[in-house]
């Protein structure tokens, strides 16, 4: 087989003339920063995500920090969260003082299971964070039964998830606290950098909107009409992570191609099942029947693979100009938590194990038949170079 000549990136964000006409628009409106543009995106979002509220964020972490601060996390507080996702989400709950606690995931689909989050629940659990793996729901209604019953509030990282069905409805339309979406740009949409928060609760709306903002009240000013427009009121430390309508703008033209582009990237998944089905040692994604997939990850997994096999495999691909990735390399494993929490190994067994045996193949909408086909040929010719060793 012939070498590609150019390298198959990892991610491609799909940005087009729509983009940057609207892009040109907002920049000649004379205003720049959270506007009218973050106004209609926000409205934008509740409609498609089926919540009642939503703040426009500069990033999914901040939309994490924000949530978990408006539900009153501080110090000493614990959290439950899979290691297995991005360490972003257990930085924050280390920001405001309370303690990341670790749950398995489950080795189908990579999610944490209300069975594994109970393990870790003790009487200074306060909330529980579930990431929706690679756009795949986390199995949602026992999650909340178990959440009610233990008075702990779920905030979901639907970073992975934007356009993910559960039960047929959307991620985001849940009896959760707050979801949590990145527009970052290896996400199913993109604004550079961004996020969401979405919320059925209107003081949690509230509360996360000032903190984003210098912990400014806005209506308090109304008070003071006679003081005009230069008049604010700070009434608690707040944070500094608004949305720009530089942002907003991309953010809006992405969620108007979002349904297509998913359509496109769950495509992309169902020629690799097709290419890559007849490999008896890897396991391709399995998808639950409550679940609808967004495409936002492909991830398959060696069934026997060890550790070096695995690297190896990625090696090969890399020297056959296709970038494959890995997600995730779980929190628990990276040098600051190893060194506070120590071996955390017999804990997190199938996170472990599940870590060492995965890669995560490029897919987006822009990646073309050819390609695929490509990438799943040299993948075959890896696996057979690197059993040899
Ligand atoms: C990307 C990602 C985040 C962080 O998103 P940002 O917008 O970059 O802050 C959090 N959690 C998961 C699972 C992610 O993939």
């Amino acid at each position: 087989m012939k070498k590609s000549k150019t390298y198959i990136p990892f991610h491609k964000p799909t940005i087009g003339q729509k983009e940057i006409k609207a892009l040109r628009k907002v920049l000649e409106s004379g205003w720049l920063t959270t506007g009218p543009q973050t106004v209609a995106f926000e409205k934008e979002f509740i409609q498609y995500t089926q919540s009642k509220y939503s703040v426009a964020l500069n990033s999914c972490t901040a939309a994490l920090g924000l949530s978990l601060a408006a539900a009153g996390i501080k110090q000493g507080d614990e959290v439950v969260l899979p290691s297995f996702t991005f360490p972003a989400t257990a930085a924050e709950i280390i920001h405001l003082g309370a303690v990341p606690v670790f749950a398995d995931i489950d080795p189908e689909v990579f999610n944490v299971t209300s069975e594994s989050i109970q393990k870790k629940i003790t009487s200074r659990t306060k909330a529980i964070i579930p990431t929706h793996f690679g756009g795949h729901p986390c199995d949602l209604r026992p999650l909340i039964r178990l959440a009610n019953k233990n008075h702990l509030l779920i905030i979901e990282d639907a970073a992975h998830a934007l356009g993910s069905l559960y039960e047929g409805k959307p991620i985001g339309s849940s009896k959760t606290f707050a979801a949590c979406y990145s527009f970052y740009a290896t996400k199913n949409i993109t604004t550079a950098e961004g996020g969401m928060l979405t919320t059925q609760s209107k003081s949690t709306e509230k509360k996360v909107r000032i903190l984003s903002l210098h912990g400014i009240k806005k209506d308090a000013w109304k008070r003071y009409s006679d003081a005009g427009n230069w008049f604010y009121e700070v009434v608690e430390p707040g944070y500094k992570s608004n949305l720009s309508d530089i942002q907003s703008t991309l953010g809006r033209v992405q969620l108007q191609k979002l349904n297509r582009m998913n359509k496109e990237r769950c495509h992309i998944a169902s020629l690799y099942d097709k290419y890559l089905s007849d490999i008896e040692e890897i396991q391709t994604p399995q998808t639950h029947p409550y679940a609808t997939r967004n495409g936002h990850l492909y991830t398959i997994t060696g069934k026997t693979w060890t550790f070096s096999q695995r690297n190896k495999i990625i090696q090969y691909l890399k020297d056959w100009n296709i970038g494959a990735s890995v997600h995730f390399i779980p929190t628990h494993l990276h040098p600051y938590y190893r060194n506070r929490f120590g071996d955390l190994s017999h804990e997190l067994p199938v996170t472990e194990s599940v870590y060492h045996r995965i890669i995560s193949l490029p897919i987006y909408p822009e990646l073309d038949k050819e390609s695929i086909k490509y990438i799943s040929e040299v993948l075959k010719n890896a696996l057979a170079a690197t059993k040899k060793k």
